[in-house]
């Protein structure tokens, strides 16, 4: 346990305020069904670091998560504050992120079941260049790039950066769910709300153009 004790009371302050907003953050995403127990992770960025979920806080810990459990890095993947045994394995492409991305405060990896259904119908690339029709812009993984490899994590960030992300854009994975970005962890959220209602819908009118096609009516 390598726990530095700032001694300016203003980052002590905004580094407690980091970790209560990760907590939530986790609680929310997993009470709205946006992720499940196998998976995901969560961090925010406040000045030069960077607050993050830690390691199998889904597995381990049910996404029961309190403020002390989350870790501290910089932005190059040192320790700050927190536990260094409980680095979560995905750390490296949230950092990325941020360090391509000055603007953006919020990353969240998702195991959203729905988003999978774009899988299905999009080949890769650029699937929505803007909020239209999906609420966020969309990127879509090729296959065969394994999570927590180089060539994935330049892949998710070169996909990223080729849409607009501030108000929150995903790019989805044919295998491990979804990365958000926004500028604020709520932008985040309510992006990948909008995404998911939006493949809702997609997938009851579909269910209703079935039943008419079978004459339910
Ligand atoms: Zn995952």
């Amino acid at each position: 346990m390598t726990s530095v004790l700032p001694t300016d009371p203003d980052l002590a302050a905004r580094r407690r305020a980091a970790r209560i907003v990760v907590a939530r953050t986790a609680h929310l995403a997993f009470a709205r069904g946006l992720t499940e127990l196998q998976g995901g992770n969560m961090s925010v960025r406040i000045g030069d670091e960077v607050v993050t979920t830690p390691t199998m806080a889904s597995e381990n810990d049910g996404w029961r998560l309190s403020p002390d459990d989350m870790v501290i890095h910089d932005l190059d993947g040192g320790v700050r504050d927190g536990d260094p045994r409980r680095v979560s394995r995905e750390t490296g492409l949230h950092l990325r992120l941020y360090r391509a991305d000055p603007e953006l405060g919020s990353v969240l990896h998702l195991h959203l079941p729905e988003a999978l259904a774009l899988i299905v119908r999009h080949a890769p690339g650029v699937i929505a260049a803007s909020a239209t029709p999906y609420g966020v812009p969309v990127v879509r993984l090729e296959e065969g790039l394994p999570a927590q490899t180089e060539p994935h994590d330049s892949r998710v960030e070169e996909l990223l950066l080729a849409v607009p992300r501030a108000d929150g854009a995903v790019s989805i994975s044919p295998t491990h769910g979804i990365i958000a970005v926004a500028r604020d962890t709520a932008t985040n959220l309510a992006g990948v709300e909008r995404l998911r209602e939006a493949l809702e819908h997609a997938r009851v009118r579909l269910r209703l153009r079935t039943a008419a096609a079978e004459g339910i009516r």
